[in-house]
């Protein structure tokens, strides 16, 4: 399940516990780190990043892929 939003899907890559993903808006390279192992399984997640407060929906793949 993808929850739909109005923002910007962006697919990050992820390394263990952290997703890094490109911001679409000003391109700049951002992290989440995981917190739980909830958190870990979730397929898609809100952030909003750092640089250019841009909210974007990061759409992390399976941990198989
Ligand atoms: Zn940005």
């Amino acid at each position: 399940m993808i929850p739909k939003t109005r923002h910007p899907n962006v697919r990050g890559t992820r390394t263990g516990y952290v997703i890094r993903y490109t911001c679409p808006s000003c391109t700049a390279e951002s992290v989440i780190v995981n917190k739980s192992a909830r958190d870990h399984f979730r397929e898609a997640r809100a952030a909003v990043c750092r640089h250019c407060r841009t909210r974007i929906n990061v759409l992390t793949p399976g941990k198989d892929s």
